[in-house]
């Protein structure tokens, strides 16, 4: 997967310029997925640029994941769907855990710490906060009412884990499905929390910033907003595509198609 991005002193030398215009004349720069929200390039004027390319590891995971399915890598498609899943888990105890990582940062990580690497044990915190937040169970993946026969006869986490533990082969339907379900199953739960304690979520998506502007140091970045499948932003705001509405009822399938448009290759 790579990334597209702009160079920052292009856009200021181009800052006159409307917008029709720009288009033409400052190139996208495209390079490779990365770890590290920060990337480094030089474009084609030799311009050396740092930018922040922002989104949440768990809506870049699952671009990753869509973007596996456009190009006919099914396999790799669920493993990326999954372990965006597991991101995004990672991401809500966050959100229900902000007041304390705000105000005992030491102490939130080491407890951040001893469940970082273990996703059963991030499983049973995130459910566990949900409870206590909502007073009520968090809805599980096997909750969505999917028909065997779109997985091939397993439900969502069998399914999963056939593919992640013993090597199996998904159909493309299946993947499809599959990716739709993680889709449904993150938009019913980010709702649900952006609903009823909105003031959380936005807290949690400045503190991600503040972390990624800490870690750019004194550079001036230039944040590129991708319209990601599974944007956590559009929940508030419309993007190219997204009110509420219609990011609770979008389907993968569609996405697919309109891909090559959003910043991602
Ligand atoms: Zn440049």
């Amino acid at each position: 997967m790579k990334v597209k991005v702009l160079c920052t002193a292009c856009i200021n030398e181009n800052a006159a310029l409307p917008i029709s215009e720009k288009r033409d004349i400052i190139p996208w720069v495209t390079i490779p997925l990365q770890e590290s929200k920060i990337y480094s390039f030089k474009c084609e004027k030799g311009h050396s640029c740092k930018v922040i390319v922002s989104g949440l590891k768990h809506e870049v995971l699952f671009e990753s994941g869509v973007l596996a399915l456009k190009d006919g890598y099914f396999r790799e498609a669920v493993t990326s769907f999954a372990a965006s899943l597991e991101r995004f888990y990672e991401f809500i105890i966050l959100v229900l855990l902000m007041k304390e990582a705000k105000s005992n940062k030491i102490g939130f990580d080491k407890v951040w710490k001893s469940v970082v690497n273990q996703s059963e044990r991030q499983l049973g915190a995130v459910n566990f906060l949900f409870f206590k937040e909502f007073g009520k169970a968090m809805p599980t993946l096997d909750d969505l009412k999917i028909s065997k026969n779109d997985l091939g006869g397993k439900t969502p986490v069998e399914f999963r884990n056939g593919i992640i533990h013993k090597g199996l082969i998904p159909t493309s339907a299946s993947a499809i499905n599959y990716g739709q379900a993680v889709t449904d199953h993150i938009v019913q739960i980010i709702t649900e929390v952006a609903t009823t304690r909105e003031d959380l979520l936005l807290d949690a998506l400045r503190y991600i910033q503040a972390n990624d502007f800490a870690e750019l140091g004194e550079e001036q970045p230039h944040f590129m907003t991708n319209a990601f499948f599974l944007s956590t932003l559009s929940i508030f705001h419309s993007f190219d595509m997204t009110d509420l509405v219609t990011a609770r009822t979008q389907r993968l399938t569609d996405y697919i198609v309109r891909v090559n448009n959003n910043g991602m290759r």
